[in-house]
């Protein structure tokens, strides 16, 4: 069985070379194209220097251009880091930089920024525009074309390094995780053989998914590659918009997407969402951020679909445990609070801060060892012994517990746990308290110093359109749904949350005012 990239393009090449791989605003590339074309970029890729290990960069929206240039990569034992098109030039500069690629390739309407940064650029040998000649780089397609379309056949193994994509840079600097084909395909192979398998954990041949978010995120990257081994369609959206995922559900046959919580939130919130028959779509997946009941409960009732719920981190190749379609009732069952049970393949436990495993229902940080777990971060040993231990256990960063079941519940992130007095509070309980009254839009809690308790929790709220709310309302409403000491002392009222392209709220930067100079 095919396990590498290279040798999964290759395989889908001669076994469904009419099929087709990906369609991108009204462009077909077909599994046999995508070969052809892959073995060509890696002609053109080598023409470069690019080699065994070299990492080759990508910063643009979403497009069916990334994934053959990523298997031209591939093709050569080389690495395709797709850099997040949202950053600022210096954070961009840094990343390209970080990874010392050799390549750059620039999306439409990235020219200028790249341009802007160029000179700081140290080990780029050359830059192209993707999808067509961009400012004055010249286009890739054009390029690509003027190499041979023979297979370079550059020896590759599962575990030689195969993607490198950044952490969302939630709780920090974004880091460099090294994914390996191993990481990304070996427990898919598995869970394609397994018996017992669901059938929202996979596309299948003929189907059409519906690749919404962006491939510089684990989501976007992963489930693209998902799509290539499973020999199955995708629609690539440049970009995620509520309006255009509507119509391609629609004319489409999509019957599966990805999105982050903050995504579907803004397809219910769609003015046309009413109308559209969702009757093809059979699952919804999601996760990288928590998501309100509330909101899951109205996607229920509105979409109709399956769900399924997926927790996972760029360092675990995205997800390792998931809460299946039977867990999601519409009256909203308590494990709906739950991110669900490890996939095939995954160990989960919950740790203490000296690393001992904690009994059953406690609280502590969540570790997992499968083949999905990331080799380390590039070129940060120390972090990457903080992070793995010598038995392969990855520490996530996150807390939660797990039940009699084997349910896991995540509480939050370990970093944005508030302690106040002798009590810990984690924010995303407190947000679901103030979450479900009605005039919020939206909220966020931080701790922020305070003399007495070391820390007290705030609230900053976003109330809805038309709306008038008081901090005093908001504090009472929380006080009927959480203990005392869970609920804010303060509430701030805010136009809009700082989030990331994923949707997740940062909180680093709601803190950072209270924690100037004292942090
Ligand atoms: P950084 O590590 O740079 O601070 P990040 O952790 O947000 O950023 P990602 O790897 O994209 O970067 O996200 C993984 C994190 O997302 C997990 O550690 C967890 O905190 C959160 N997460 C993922 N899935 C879920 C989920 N289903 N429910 C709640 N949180 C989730
Ligand atoms: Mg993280």
């Amino acid at each position: 069985d095919p396990q590498t990239i290279g040798d999964i393009v290759r395989h889908q090449g001669r076994e469904r070379s009419n099929s087709i791989a990906f369609e991108y605003e009204g462009d077909v590339l077909t599994f046999g194209e995508l070969d052809r074309r892959s073995n060509r970029a890696a002609n053109a890729l080598a023409s470069l220097g690019v080699g065994k290990g070299d990492r080759v960069a990508y910063i643009g929206k979403n497009s069916h251009i990334y994934f053959e240039i990523l298997a031209g990569a591939a093709k050569l034992g080389a690495v395709m880091t797709p850099v997040n098109w949202r950053l600022a030039r210096p954070e961009v500069s840094y990343v390209v930089n970080d990874c010392q690629a050799k390549a750059l390739f620039v999306g439409p309407g990235f020219a200028e920024l790249v341009g802007d940064i160029e000179g700081q650029l140290e080990h780029v040998a050359g830059i192209f525009g993707s999808e067509a000649p961009e400012g004055k780089y010249p286009g890739y397609p054009e390029w690509r074309d003027g190499f041979p379309d023979s297979d370079p056949m550059v020896p590759c193994a599962v575990d030689d390094d195969a993607v490198q994509l950044y952490t969302s840079g939630t709780t920090g600097y974004p880091k460099g995780a090294i994914l390996t084909h191993g990481s990304i395909f070996s427990s898919r192979m598995n869970e394609r053989n397994a018996e017992d398998l669901h059938d929202w954990q996979k596309t299948v041949e003929g189907e059409v998914a519906l690749l919404a978010m962006p491939c510089f995120h684990i989501s976007g990257t992963g489930y693209g590659l998902g799509t290539i081994f499973n020999g199955s369609n995708a629609v690539v959206l440049p970009e995620y918009d509520p309006s255009r995922a509507l119509d391609l559900i629609e004319n489409y046959n999509i019957s599966k997407i990805f999105m982050v919580p903050a995504a579907i939130q803004i397809l219910l919130d769609h003015p046309r969402v009413r109308e559209v028959d969702f009757s093809n779509l059979k699952y919804i997946t999601y996760g990288a951020s928590p998501i309100p009941l509330e909101l899951m409960k109205r996607a229920m009732e509105v979409l109709g679909c399956g769900f399924v719920q997926m927790y996972g981190m760029t360092e675990t190749t995205g997800t390792i445990v998931a809460l299946g379609p039977e867990d999601h009732v519409p009256e909203g069952s308590p494990r709906m609070r739950s991110v669900g049970t490890p996939l095939k393949n995954v160990e989960i436990k919950v740790i203490d801060a000296d690393g001992n495993e904690v009994p059953t229902g406690t609280i502590g940080e969540i570790a997992t060892r499968s083949p999905k777990n990331m080799k380390g971060y590039w070129k940060r040993p120390e972090a990457t012994a903080q992070t793995i231990d010598p038995e392969g256990w990855l520490r996530t960063g996150d807390a939660g517990y797990l039940d009699e079941d084997g349910y896991l519940y995540i509480q939050d992130r370990v970093k944005d746990m508030i302690i106040s007095g002798a009590e810990n509070v984690y924010p995303a309980e407190v947000e679901n308290a103030i979450y479900s009254h009605p005039k919020v839009a939206d909220v966020a809690v931080i701790g922020i110093p305070d003399d007495k308790w070391g820390e007290a929790v705030k609230a900053c709220v976003v109330v809805k359109p038309g709306e008038q709310l008081t901090e005093a309302e908001v504090i009472a409403h929380a006080r009927q749904h959480i203990a005392g000491y869970k609920c804010p002392k303060s509430v701030d009222f805010i136009a809009a949350l700082p989030r990331n392209p994923s949707g997740k709220i940062l909180r680093k930067d709601l803190r950072a005012p209270y924690w100037e100079g004292r942090d």
